[in-house]
C-alpha cells in the first residue's frame, strides 16, 4: 500500500503571494480529496536539522541561508543564489524546507525498512538547488539527500525527473556515481531555464552513461513524450535494474503551464503514470518514492497531483469536480475552476509543427541509445 508524507509546516515554504511555486497547490489537493469523499492517511515527517544537510551542500552554504532565513545579512547571499526573483530571502524559510527534505528522507527511509513499497511525499522535489547554490526555486535539495541515504545502505537508484525543467541540482550531486542512475525528460535548454541538460551530460568517470537527458522540443505532445518515455526510460532501467526508483513528479509540462512549453493533457499525465507504475513493477523491485516538484497553472497542477494520488491508491477516477471545491477555490482565487478532473479534449488545437517535432524527438532516442550502448553491457 502506498504511503503519503506531508506535514502542515510545509506551507512555511512560501516564497510570497507572487511567487508562482505557491503552497496552494498542494493545500487545493487535499482539499479536493476531502470532498470527493477520500480519506488521507498521512504520515507526518520530523524536519532534518542544518547537520543532517551537511551530507550534500557545502557546511558555509547552511549557515548562510540559515542566517538569511532568520533575517540576518550575510555578504554571500547573492553568490549563494538569494536575493533574486526566483529565490527571494524570506523569514523562516528554511523552517519549511527542513521539513519537507525531512519528508522526502523519511520516504527513503520507510523504503529501505521494508515498511512499504510505495511513498508518495506530498512536497519536496527540489531539484535545483546545488551544493552551495540555491536556483529555481530551490533552497535545500531533499531529492539527493533521500538518494544518497539509500545509497549509503548499499542500494543502487533510480532517479527519474518529469519536471519539464532539468534536474540539474541533482544530476550534478551524483555525476560520478556508479550507484546512481538519473533519467532527466525536460523542455530543452535551448529554451528553458536551467539551459542545461543536454543529450552529451552522460556522467563522469564510473558515473559514465548513467546520467540520462533528454531535452525535448518545445510544444511536444503526449504521445511523442511517451514515445520518448518507452524508448529511453523502459530499456534503461531494464539494463540498471535499481533497489527503488525516485520520481520528481513535477505537474509543469501540462500545456497551460505559464512557465514552459511542452505540451501535455491530464490524459497524458494519466498514461506516464501508469507507465511509471508498470516499470516500477518490472525493473525497480516495486519499490518508488514519488515526491512534487513544479507546476504553475494551479488549476491544472493540483488535478494532476489528485490524479496521481487517485492512480497510486488504486481508486476510481472521478468525471466531475465536487461544486463546494470548485466555488471555495474559484472564490479564493479569483479565477474560474474547471469542472472535470481530467482536461476537455481536444484541449488545444493541432500545431502544424507536430511531424517535425514528432521526427525531432525520435532522432534523440536513437542518439542517446547509440550514445550510451558502450557501456550498457
Ligand atoms: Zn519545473
Amino acid at each position: 500500500m502506498c504511503k503519503v508524507i506531508y506535514h502542515p509546516k510545509y506551507g512555511e515554504y512560501d516564497l510570497g503571494a507572487e511567487h508562482p511555486f505557491s503552497p496552494l497547490r498542494v493545500e487545493m489537493v487535499f482539499d479536493l480529496l476531502k470532498e470527493l469523499g477520500i480519506q488521507t492517511d498521512i504520515i507526518q515527517p520530523e524536519p532534518v536539522t542544518p547537520e543532517d544537510l551537511e551530507v550534500i551542500h557545502s557546511k558555509n552554504y547552511i549557515e548562510v541561508v540559515e542566517a538569511l532565513s532568520k533575517g540576518e545579512k550575510r555578504a554571500e547571499a547573492e553568490a549563494y543564489g538569494f536575493g533574486t526573483q526566483d529565490n527571494p530571502i524570506v523569514l523562516g524559510m528554511t523552517e519549511g524546507a527542513r521539513y519537507q527534505v525531512g519528508g522526502t528522507l523519511l520516504g527513503a527511509k520507510l523504503l529501505v525498512e521494508n515498511k512499504t513499497h510505495k511513498v508518495l511525499q506530498f512536497g519536496g522535489g527540489f531539484h535545483h538547488a546545488h551544493k552551495s547554490l540555491a536556483a529555481g526555486f530551490c533552497t535545500y535539495n531533499d531529492l539527493a539527500l533521500a538518494i544518497k541515504y539509500m545509497t549509503d545502505q548499499g542500494w543502487h537508484v533510480a532517479y527519474l525527473d518529469v519536471d519539464v525543467h532539468h534536474g540539474d541540482g541533482v544530476q550534478e550531486m551524483f555525476y560520478s556515481d556508479e550507484n546512481v542512475m538519473t533519467i532527466s525528460m525536460h523542455e530543452s535548454g535551448e529554451y528553458l531555464f536551467p539551459g542545461t541538460g543536454w543529450l552529451h551530460e552522460l556522467g563522469r568517470g564510473m558515473g559514465r552513461s548513467l546520467k540520462l537527458n533528454l531535452p525535448l522540443e518545445p510544444f511536444t505532445e503526449g504521445d511523442s513524450y511517451l514515445e520518448v518515455l518507452e524508448g529511453v526510460v523502459v530499456p534503461a532501467l531494464e539494463w540498471f535494474r535499481p533497489d527503488a526508483l525516485v520520481i520528481q513528479a513535477g505537474a509543469d509540462p501540462h500545456f497551460s503551464d505559464p512557465l514552459a512549453d511542452l505540451m501535455l493533457t491530464t490524459h497524458d499525465f494519466e498514461k506516464l503514470y501508469k507507465k511509471i507504475f508498470e516499470i516500477i513493477d518490472n525493473n525497480c523491485k516495486g519499490r518508488a518514492l514519488f515526491t512534487l516538484g513544479g507546476g504553475y497553472s494551479i488549476t491544472a497542477t493540483s488535478r494532476i497531483w489528485t490524479l496521481l494520488f487517485l492512480l497510486l491508491h488504486n481508486i476510481d477516477l472521478p468525471d466531475k469536480l465536487p461544486e463546494k471545491w470548485r466555488k471555495r477555490w474559484q472564490e479564493k482565487l479569483g479565477k474560474p475552476m474547471p469542472k472535470y478532473l481530467h482536461d476537455k479534449i481536444p484541449a488545444y488545437d493541432p500545431i502544424p509543427r507536430k511531424p517535425e517535432i514528432d521526427r525531432h524527438n525520435k532522432e534523440l532516442i536513437q542518439r542517446l541509445l547509440d550514445y550510451v550502448a558502450a557501456d550498457w553491457l
